[in-house]
């Protein structure tokens, strides 16, 4: 097992449950200090009770990504508690009306996926490049995005689809206006990967794997350790010049 995180502090947005939990116990694994987000606090523990039996250090601080001053607090309490901000993962993000055609979009709902989804990172971005700008070591920032907002070929999703195609624009821009602060910003597009959200309606884990076999080209989703993985490549110093780019993680869905 290779530590390229040793003493460097993580925060992870969503850190509760699915990727970013994943997430959380790869950057845990290879001796990061994690800091975990999200609205629910009882998530978050458990998460933080799963790195600390594993030996690693760990902080739940619960914060709404669509509030500057919860996104604010949540970098100062990272800071406050482990010396400083190396990588940020904003992986808080909602998929709503699943499988309604754009025209029958209720309107709250994609309200709702542009707060959480674009505004969310937005702000996030924001409170986290202003702490890693003044460290000496800056930092590297990766943004979870979806692979249908590479394409937005997928019926019913298209609204999800454009809130994400926004935050692979958001990093691209984001990285640009700040790798001379020291900040590398990436994106991760996952495909479909192994937690609820990629459940249809109704449907079983059973039922998702028969349905991926012709879907996917590699013939499953993709485990939430596989996607972590990229994540963890992109904020490390083996990626030290990679800025800007979305990693798509989707077993050759937009191949
Ligand atoms: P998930 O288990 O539902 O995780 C989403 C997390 O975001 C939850 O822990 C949730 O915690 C948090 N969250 C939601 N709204 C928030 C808010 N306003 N403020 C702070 N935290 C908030 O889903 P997942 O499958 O792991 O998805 C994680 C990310 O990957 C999402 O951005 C998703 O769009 C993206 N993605 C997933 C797939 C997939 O197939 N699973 C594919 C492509 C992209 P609280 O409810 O406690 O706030």
């Amino acid at each position: 097992m290779t530590h390229r995180f040793t003493g460097r502090t993580t925060l992870v947005t969503g850190g509760g449950s699915g990727i970013g939990r994943g997430i959380a116990l790869a950057f845990a694994a290879e001796g990061a200090n994690v800091v975990v987000a999200g609205r629910r606090q009882e998530p978050l523990d458990e998460t933080v009770a799963l790195i600390e039996a594993a030996g690693g250090k760990a902080l739940a601080v619960t914060a709404d990504v669509t509030r500057a001053d919860d996104v604010r607090a949540l970098v100062d309490a990272a800071v406050d508690r482990f010396g400083s901000l190396d990588v940020a993962v904003n992986n808080a993000g909602v998929l709503e009306a699943a499988g309604t055609p754009v025209a029958d979009v209720p309107e709250d709902a994609w309200r709702r996926m542009l707060d959480i989804n674009v505004t969310g990172v937005l702000l996030a971005l924001q409170a986290e490049v202003r702490q890693m700008r003044t460290q000496p070591g800056g930092g590297a920032i990766v943004n979870i995005a979806s692979r249908i907002g590479v394409h937005g070929r997928i019926p019913g999703t298209t609204a999800y689809g454009a809130t994400k195609a926004a935050v692979s624009v958001l990093t691209r821009g984001a990285a640009l206006d700040h790798i001379a602060d020291g900040v590398r910003i990436n994106a991760v597009s996952p495909g479909a990967t192994a937690t609820p959200m990629s459940l249809q309606p109704g449907e079983t884990e059973a039922g998702r794997a028969e349905r991926m076999r012709t879907a996917v080209p590699l013939g499953r989703v993709s485990t939430v350790e596989e996607t972590a993985a990229a994540v963890l490549y992109l904020a490390s110093d083996d990626a030290a010049s990679v800025v800007g780019t979305d990693l798509v993680v989707d077993g050759g869905s937009t191949a």
